[in-house]
């Protein structure tokens, strides 16, 4: 059952109840949930839930129905963030594990752990010990193979992950690994699960072969009651009729599972299918389904692979899968992140225990704060301001070490009062995020769509849900200030009548209910953020980079620069026009390149450049 602690608890009585559960022999869990601090206990039936609802200190008592307790949501209605150095697995970026399907030697595992991280994988698996079919196969490289991932992670910074196939290997996993894996063939090993139970690692918990969904959540509920609560899901295919894959990949296990339970769900489509062609395809329609992981079998060579090579991908293919991943993730409001350790590592570094900050125009849940959640994760404190000229100050005196600032939209263009500031101060451009713009429809908790009289939003919000507001006739469009939370004030009405346009990130933080989800016009509604900061941190590799130029008012000068890009094979994604501050019908061109156009081999280039244009600024490379 969840004892649901009364906000006001005393020291005293939490001291008192606690000893009270411990005589009675209960399992004890504390967690804050939805901003309450909840007590999750399996009880011994010492008590029942009345007699715990009077203790003091105690505000009510729920009994959970599932069979699975700790880890459900009937427990804990917030998703659990699995930390494994500076990943996270169940936050808003998807995160990509890869490597081969068994260790071989030190030079394979890191040939291939340098390709996957240059891919975007931020953990590297290998198995060290391999449960095969036959007795006859290769069995791995125990305790060898686990001292090289120790390695791979010290070369590559990665993460390591692997199987762990008895209890008896759990000291050199605690001394070598990151993440202990449970496989699919070991789902039901109780001993193995209460021995993970104990240990310090998160565990990966593979479904088993013909494991229902709930059979395989009483197995992570075996690993929470040990005492370790992070437990990653992992379906890998289940055994059914269809011969054409090694395994049927079940995806609907993912919303059965968001539904049931709070832990991270990681997809295998590579012991799923266990064919190559068939991988990609799979782990595109997972992160879709809103896996919040993949793990993908990799391998340089994979014809003279010790196991599973016809499954593994080719490096380049990885690489390909993660750019579509990059292209797909925004779609369910995920990030596939290229800098994701980087920018992890120099926020850790530079943290020492201080909390950073990043400023986004309007209230918490706006989409400025989720962009800086999906660019930052957790490390970083979002802080809400008034306008984007605060923000640059305020990046500018050093009172924030970030801007989020939106740039382009993907329907109605570019945001241009920033580009003007970032013409303004001299500030940088360090990264970009682009989040899928959904609005829904907000309301209190007993609302009714038929009962809505009013629908309070931002002017640009009403713009982009018309189609929604003409079809509501009889219902009044309240504009609210651009930067003030239309939730808010809805929430702070007590007006059963009046509803709010906005994320279903705000409906959350607010307390509210999304009566309807998605209500914008066009779903292709997109924005990209740049994020400014005084300076760059850190040296990470450079895809992108903004420049700002202005040219003689001369015929073809704007194309005498144009064919110097052209001659250096540099893709130009963005180029727009904006006056000059301070000096009318003269013009500024903001321009993004796909490239480093400060790397050695573009100097020559850069120098043409210069001579080209009369303005040549560099505003940012990410
Ligand atoms: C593996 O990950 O290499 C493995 C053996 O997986 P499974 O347990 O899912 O078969
Ligand atoms: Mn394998």
């Amino acid at each position: 059952m969840i004892l649901v602690l009364d906000d006001k608890i005393t020291k005293s009585q939490k001291e008192k109840l606690n000893a009270v559960l411990s005589e009675d022999g209960c399992i004890v869990r504390e967690i804050t949930d939805a901003g309450r601090t909840l007590i999750g206990i399996i009880a011994k039936n010492k008590k029942t839930a009345s007699e715990y609802k009077h203790m003091e200190g105690v505000a009510d008592v729920r009994s959970i129905k599932t069979s699975h307790k700790l880890v459900s949501r009937e427990f804990k209605s917030e998703d659990t963030m699995v930390k494994i150095g500076n990943v996270v697995i169940g936050g808003d970026r998807i995160v990509v594990i890869a490597g081969p399907c068994a260790v071989e030697s030190m030079s394979q595992a890191m040939t291939i752990a340098k390709e996957v991280k240059k891919y975007g994988a931020v953990l590297f698996r290998g198995g060290a010990y391999k449960p095969r079919s036959s007795p006859y196969s290769f069995q791995g490289m125990e305790e060898e193979g686990l001292k090289i991932l120790a390695a791979v992670r010290e070369e590559t910074g990665l993460g390591v992950v692997t199987e762990m196939t008895s209890p008896a290997q759990a000291e050199l996993m605690e001394k070598y690994v990151d993440v202990v894996q449970i496989g699919a063939r070991n789902m039901q090993n109780f001993e193995l699960l209460k021995c993970v139970g104990k240990m310090s690692k998160p565990v990966v918990l593979k479904r088993g072969l013909a494991s229902t969904i709930q059979e395989w959540l009483m197995s992570a509920e075996y690993i929470a009651a040990g005492g370790n609560n992070n437990v990653i899901l992992c379906e890998r295919g289940i055994r059914t009729f269809e011969p054409y894959t090694r395994n049927t990949l079940d995806l609907s296990a993912i919303p059965v599972l968001k539904q049931l339970t709070h832990l991270p769900i990681l997809i295998d489509p590579s012991h799923a299918t266990g064919i190559r062609e068939k991988v990609s395809p799979m782990a595109r329609a997972a992160v879709a389904a809103g896996a919040d992981a993949l793990m993908i079998e990799v391998h340089n060579d994979p014809d003279n692979a010790l196991s599973d090579g016809p499954q593994s991908l080719y490096p380049e293919q990885f690489g390909e899968l993660t750019r579509d991943l990059y292209v797909i993730a925004p779609v369910v409001g995920k990030q596939m992140d290229f800098d994701y350790l980087k920018k992890a590592e120099v926020i850790s570094r530079l943290n020492n225990g201080e909390t950073m900050t990043a400023a986004f125009v309007g209230e918490n849940g706006a989409y400025g704060h989720k962009a800086s959640l999906s660019y930052f994760g957790d490390d970083v404190t979002p802080i809400p301001m008034k306008s984007y000229g605060d923000i640059f100050a305020a990046c500018a005196e050093g009172s924030v070490e970030y801007g989020v600032i939106p740039v382009e939209n993907s329907l109605s263009g570019s945001i241009h009062e920033n580009f003007d500031l970032l013409q303004e101060y001299d500030l940088k451009i360090i990264g970009e995020v682009t989040i899928r713009i959904k609005h829904a429809l907000i309301a209190h908790r007993s609302a009714t769509k038929k009962g809505i009289k009013a629908i309070l939003a931002s002017p640009s919000a009403f713009s982009q849900c018309k189609n929604f507001m003409d079809q509501s006739p009889g219902v009044d469009p309240v504009p609210v200030k651009a930067g003030t939370s239309a939730v808010r004030q809805v929430k702070e009405s007590n007006d059963l009548s009046l509803a709010a346009i906005g994320s279903a990130m705000a409906a959350e933080l607010f307390g509210m209910e999304v009566i309807e989800d998605s209500i914008e016009d066009n779903p292709r509604n997109y924005t990209r953020f740049a994020i400014i900061a005084k300076e760059y941190k850190g040296n990470k590799k450079v895809n992108k980079t903004s420049i700002i130029f202005s040219t003689g008012n001369k015929p073809g000068a704007l194309f005498e620069v144009m064919k110097v890009f052209s001659k250096a094979q540099i893709n130009l994604v963005k180029l727009e026009s904006r006056p000059i501050l301070g000096k009318p019908w003269e013009y500024m061109f903001y321009a993004d390149l796909e490239a480093d156009i400060l790397s050695e081999s573009l100097a020559p280039m850069m120098a043409e450049l210069g001579e080209k244009s009369e303005i040549l600024r560099i505003l940012g490379r990410y």
